[in-house]
């Protein structure tokens, strides 16, 4: 089988990993036009600082020895199945690099033969690009769980990001679909990772020149709705991730019905908006000063697909609105639905100099919208006369209470562009 054909399936074989973020396009050259959108793996994510860069995302094998119930590279699966071979991978990267293609790689795998062996192939890639190539553009690495210690060192120190996909949130959930996954060798390597990035910044402390270890971090991915577990549970886990093992991101993957095993749901779409909601709800972990518990419970255990998770935690925390704009401590501001940091953060600094009115907050960058329910501005208060939650509810809500809810569409036939937004950012 030709490179090509290999690069055809096996980048195919890498859209359903979303830790890297994505777009597939397999556009036609017409008459007389310059290029081809053919569907090679090239996908975007971004910077620290907000730059958009491309990267080769691909799967080194889809010849997978598991045999988990929700992919489809499972080994069960009948599909065309291909291997790259070190050269061939190098190949690829250095020639689309040189042709401005890219500026990195993100490379996964299923697992061929044995975890060892998969991440010695792995190394072997990194090796070629980076010592024999001199390629020295980003590079993703999906680890390998089950691997040894010693091969997840090597690879750490040739990659720039590192993620061990943690697929499923409890062990229950991995013995029922995935039973050839231990959670314990999903966690024993983050945890490795995480030892390697510690030990690497301290020596480079006393040797400035010391070799970095995975210097952009590490992410992992689970999978949403292919188990019974609530939001609630999925939240925790989140949390537990970020602090125990410093990860720079959860992404989560609506569980896509790939395959009609019995022990998945019967789901005919991707539950998209709850997947949506847990990136707002992670959003407030990290950035907004929430916790989980905070957000959600045992008795409440999923969030409502209608409100936005800060909205809806506003409004069952109704007794402690609305706030004062020109007094509010930051961190009260920051729980203000409308109210993202980059605003909190110009309220503070602005109203060092004057009282701050509405004109001036919409000015700041406040969603007033939905803000206005929970402020008052130099002691006046534009919401609604009745601060009841189900009345406010309604308000926020409108008319889009009446529809199903569903994924945000930017251009929408009937009601034109954004006229259907359920789906917010999380300010
Ligand atoms: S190990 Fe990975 S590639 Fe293989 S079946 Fe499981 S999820 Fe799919």
């Amino acid at each position: 089988m030709d490179a090509l054909r290999k690069l055809e399936i096996l980048a195919d074989a890498a859209k359903y990993d979303v830790s890297c973020s994505s777009s597939g396009s397999n556009r036609q050259n017409k008459k007389g036009g310059l290029g081809n959108a053919s569907a090679a793996g090239i996908c975007h994510s971004w910077t620290d600082d907000g730059r958009c860069i491309s990267l080769l995302k691909i799967l080194m094998s889809n010849s997978c020895i598991y045999d988990c119930a929700y992919c489809v590279n499972r080994s069960s699966n009948d599909l065309p199945r291909a291997t790259f071979t070190p050269e061939e991978v190098a190949d690829i990267t250095i020639n689309f690099y040189k042709r401005n293609y890219i500026e990195g790689l993100f490379l996964s795998s299923a697992v061929v033969k044995s975890p060892d062996h998969t991440m010695e192939q792995f190394i072997e890639i990194l090796k070629k690009l980076r010592d024999v190539e001199n390629f020295n553009g980003y590079i993703h690495l999906k680890a390998i769980p089950g691997a040894d210690k010693k091969l997840l060192d090597k690879a750490g120190s040739y990659a720039d990001r590192m993620s061990v996909n943690i697929e499923l949130p409890t062990e229950d959930g991995l013995r029922m679909l995935a039973p050839q996954k231990k959670q314990n060798e999903i966690l024993g390597p983050m945890n490795d990772i995480k030892q390697g990035m510690l030990q690497s910044i301290e020596e480079r402390k006393i040797f400035r020149n010391s070799p970095k270890f995975v210097p952009a971090g590490q992410t992992t991915q689970l999978i949403v709705g292919a188990t019974k577990d609530s939001d609630y549970r999925i939240l925790k886990l989140s949390e537990g991730l970020y602090n125990d093992f410093q990860l720079k991101r959860v992404y989560y993957s609506a569980f896509v019905p790939v395959s009609t095993n019995p022990l998945l749901p019967r789901i005919s779409s991707p539950p998209l908006v709850r997947e949506n909601r847990l990136y707002q709800a992670d959003w407030l972990l990290r950035f907004y000063g929430f916790n989980s518990d905070e957000l959600l419970s045992e008795d409440k255990p999923d969030f409502d697909l209608l409100l936005d998770p800060k909205c809806d935690w506003a409004l069952r925390n109704i007794d402690k609105f609305p706030i004062e704009i020109n007094r509010a401590e930051y961190h009260m501001l920051l729980r203000v639905p409308g109210i993202g940091v980059k605003s909190a953060q110009r309220i503070v600094s602005s109203r060092r100099f004057c009282q701050l009115d509405f004109d001036d907050l919409k000015k700041l960058g406040v969603v007033l919208k939905r803000a206005k329910y929970f402020i008052t501005c130099k002691g006046i208060h534009s919401g609604i006369k009745s601060m009841e939650p189900v009345n406010i509810r309604a308000n926020i809500l409108g008319d889009s209470s009446k529809k199903d809810p569903r994924q945000l569409s930017l251009f929408d036939l009937e009601g034109g562009m954004g006229n259907d937004l359920k789906i917010e950012l999380p300010v």
